[in-house]
């Protein structure tokens, strides 16, 4: 049996509609934030994410799906999505319109991660990027939006962790604080740890090893290294987050893990999760695309985890999602099968799903299998019902049985509570 590559899911019924549900949100909430969707290739030229993401991050160094192409083009996987975006601005002269421009995807990102509980090797993103911006205005409405995303969903216990990271500048002068602080314990870090110490030191702060933590414990914080800049413009983004009520913490130790971030970096943690508690991680990179070539334009943006999401969606949010969202509409007889998919059609058109009993299951048979599936609404037509043009139709829920005339079913699902808890869980 051919099996499916490590670190790849199938996404089954009836688990897809929580994905479909989670993302119908998204495109809800960051739509009327003005966002909208882009969509870049899944793969893109490798040189795009060694530039933007940066020659000597994790991503870049160990966990990228490259391969070159017949014409031995290299290309990569697309490990995230703030890079695309970036090169498909600049591409499409989306600076020629208006800014800024707020655009959101979904989509599948691959990493070659090693395998552990949470990390896979294609999982999908939901991201929004505010392009054109420098504002805090422009980082507060981001967070916003974020905010109001999980908010729907449900979720009250997650953190907003916030911290500054400076101006290239800033950071550069901070590396030299990292190595002078660390270089002589260089022995207790990690084999990875000590790469780090050469290339990229600020990344040795978010390791999770502890003999590093115990080490970075020890180095100053990098808002206490930084510029006015960076920091007046982080103190008016928790300005405006106090006066939305948002709540966060600033967590000086927070770095992230790609190059282009500077001044606001922000990640999303749910107690719940444990080791992956990270479910949104984001923040500003005004220099991006001018190291992609083109002019110095601002931008901030986001990506949540879709995968990690899910696995702990508020259960509300997941019993509404998952609830069979159709009448199940069982013919009994041969004149009631004829009619069957006529009568559901015309339902159909009005707005009420139908799931038609297809495999001539007895009204036994098709109740328990209504009853094992989650259906709340069933529908019977037999010979009576059909001479008379009404169905009649048990609520499961409610194990009540009436007889609703063919012409009245739209107004009968339209008022069953069990379809409008979908609209109302999503309400905030
Ligand atoms: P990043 O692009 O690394 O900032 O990641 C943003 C979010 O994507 C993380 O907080 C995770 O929730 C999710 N994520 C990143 N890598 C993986 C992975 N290998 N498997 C599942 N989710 C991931």
């Amino acid at each position: 049996m051919i099996q499916r590559p490590r670190g790849t899911r199938d996404l089954l019924p009836p688990e897809s509609r929580l994905w479909q549900a989670v993302e119908a949100v998204a495109r809800e909430v960051f739509g009327s934030f003005g966002g909208e969707e882009i969509r870049t290739p899944v793969f893109e030229p490798t040189e795009l994410f060694v530039r933007s993401v940066g020659e000597t991050t994790d991503i870049v160094h160990k966990e990228m799906y490259t391969f070159p192409d017949r014409k031995g083009r290299s290309l990569t996987l697309r490990p995230e999505g703030t890079a695309g975006v970036a090169r498909a601005w600049l591409e499409n002269r989306l600076g020629d319109r208006t800014q800024p421009l707020r655009m959101y995807y979904i989509g599948p990102m691959f990493r070659y991660e090693r395998m552990q509980h949470g990390r896979y090797r294609q999982f999908s993103q939901i991201g929004l990027e505010i392009v054109g911006a420098d504002t805090p205005l422009a980082d507060a409405e981001l967070l916003a939006a974020m905010h109001e995303f999980f908010l729907r969903l449900g979720f009250a216990d997650l953190e907003i962790h916030l911290n500054n990271l400076g101006d290239p500048e800033d950071r550069a002068r901070y590396q030299d604080v990292i190595r002078a602080a660390l270089e002589p314990r260089r022995s207790e870090l990690c084999a990875d740890c000590q790469r780090r110490l050469d290339e990229n030191p600020l990344r040795v702060l978010d390791c999770k090893v502890p003999s590093c933590q115990v080490a970075a414990a020890d180095v100053p914080a990098l808002d206490d290294v930084a510029g006015d800049a960076s920091r007046q413009h982080v103190a008016r983004v928790e300005a405006h987050l106090e006066r939305l009520g948002i709540p966060y913490v600033r967590n000086r130790r927070l770095v992230r893990g790609l190059d282009y971030y500077l001044r606001t970096v922000f990640e999303v943690v749910s107690p719940q999760l444990g080791t992956n508690a990270v479910l949104c991680g984001g923040g500003r990179y005004d220099r991006l695309i001018a190291d992609l070539g083109g002019p110095a334009v601002p931008g901030v943006g986001f990506a949540i985890g879709e995968d990690r999401l899910i696995e702990v969606l508020p259960a509300r949010f997941r019993d509404v999602a998952l609830a069979r969202p159709a009448v199940y509409l069982v013919p009994l007889g041969e004149a009631a099968g004829a009619a069957v998919l006529e009568l559901a059609r015309g339902w159909v058109r009005e707005g009420v799903p139908v799931e038609v009993e297809i495999t001539g299951r007895s009204l036994k048979a098709a109740l328990k299998r209504a009853d094992r599936d989650g259906f709340r609404v069933v529908a019977m037509l037999g010979d009576d019902e059909l001479a008379a043009r009404t169905v009649t139709v048990r609520d499961l829920a409610a194990a009540s049985q009436t007889s609703v005339p063919f012409t009245a079913m739209p107004a009968f699902w339209r008022d069953l509570p069990a379809a409008s808890a979908r609209r109302e869980a999503e309400r905030p």
